[in-house]
């Protein structure tokens, strides 16, 4: 019979996924709500650990689940680095003593998936969306960027499944406290002190998972406008407050992200990391809104897992508008983000 480990972990300071710096994060708890329904599915037992700051409480917190709960907490192990992670979530495997480990795909823990597994003599696989089958384990994953969906299955154990975050409803957490099992563990040697963080400040950090809608910006953006004039200035400005206003993710398209390097205008706070596409992310907002952005297959391909999709262009015949948006709005964009932006802050009304 298989046996389940969820392996969770808090922010660290330099995570804006959680409230503050110590509680789960909500791919740890989108794990939590993964790891039940396929003990549900398999009859199996199931494990949460828990490691980082304050991570004995943050692990009773999940009381109600009925899992046992484990917790590796310390100093030493508040902070993401490579040797710390490593050894306290192989310390938390070796006591589950599970089959089956299934974990948040972030930065933390993407970074040490395979090491803890090899040191556990395991197999990882990463990327995974969704599980099925009753007697043996199938996880689903995409390859190719999103163009082919795998259906993955193994006998090598103990498999660690990486979940990509928002494929999973988070855990709700439920009152009360469970009795948690704190593991001790002693540092080991590093040659790594963390001394800070330089991370940008939470308004310059225009890229968010968590956000509830994306907000892409086009080439239309710093193209010329009707007044033969271009205002990417302007554009900026209203992107900006936009982004400032709804705390939406920012996406691009390709044109726009490439601009820079042709020489023609830019927004000095879009880099390619923000592209959204064939050649960019695939994000999964329950919300898009696409602006100033012609909306081609090759882009579009990008949002294949955004919920309601919407798009303001000039052109009414542009790709959105032949069946790839939900709602298409004909408008200048900035005069439409521009009101936009007055409604939502009231101070520039
Ligand atoms: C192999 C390959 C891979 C690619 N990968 C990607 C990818 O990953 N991501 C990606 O985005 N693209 C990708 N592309 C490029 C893609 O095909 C398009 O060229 C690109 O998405 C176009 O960007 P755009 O719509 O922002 O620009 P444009 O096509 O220049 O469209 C600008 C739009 O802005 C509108 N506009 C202008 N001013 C306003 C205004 N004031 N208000 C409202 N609308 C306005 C115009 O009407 C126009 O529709 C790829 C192409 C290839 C060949």
């Amino acid at each position: 019979m298989e046996s389940i480990l969820v392996l969770a972990h808090t922010a660290t300071s330099n995570d804006s996924s959680a409230g503050n710096g110590a509680t789960l994060t909500k791919a740890s708890l989108e794990a939590v709500t993964a790891g039940q329904q396929l003990a549900a599915q398999l009859s199996a037992t199931l494990t949460i650990a828990v490691l980082g700051a304050n991570a004995a409480a943050e692990a009773g917190t999940l009381g109600a689940t009925g899992a046992r709960l484990l917790a590796l907490s310390g100093e030493a192990f508040s902070e993401a680095r490579y040797a710390t992670d490593a050894a306290a979530a192989e310390a938390l495997c070796r006591t589950a003593q599970a089959s089956i480990v299934l974990a948040p795909f972030s930065s933390r823990f993407a970074r040490i998936a395979a090491g803890v597994a090899h040191r556990l003599g395991g197999f990882v696989d990463t990327h995974i969306t969704a599980f099925s089958g009753t007697e043996a384990i199938e996880a689903t994953r995409w390859f190719y960027r999103q163009r082919v969906e795998a259906v993955v299955s193994r006998d090598a154990r103990p498999w660690f499944l990486l979940l990509d975050a928002g494929t999973q409803k988070p855990y709700s957490l439920v009152q009360g406290s469970g009795t948690v099992e704190e593991i001790a563990l002693e540092a080991p040697a590093t040659r790594t002190t963390v001394a800070g963080l330089r991370a940008p400040s939470q308004g310059a950090q225009t890229i968010r998972p968590d956000a509830k809608m994306l907000f892409v910006a086009g080439a239309g953006w710093t193209k010329k406008q009707a007044d033969g004039q271009i205002h990417s200035a302007e554009a900026g400005d209203l992107i900006l407050g936009f982004l400032h206003a709804t705390n939406a993710s920012l996406g691009s398209s390709k044109s726009l992200t490439d601009q820079g390097s042709d020489g023609l205008p830019v927004l000095p706070f879009l880099s390619h990391m923000n592209q959204i596409g064939q050649t960019g992310a695939t994000p999964r907002h329950a919300r898009g809104l696409s602006t100033c952005c012609h909306g081609e297959e090759p882009h579009v391909v990008g949002w294949r897992f955004i919920g309601d999709r919407r798009a303001i262009s000039l052109d009414p015949n542009c790709g959105w508008t032949r069946g790839k948006a939900d709602v298409v709005y004909i408008a200048d964009a900035f005069q439409v983000i521009s009101k936009v932006n007055s409604l939502l802050d009231p101070a520039k009304k």
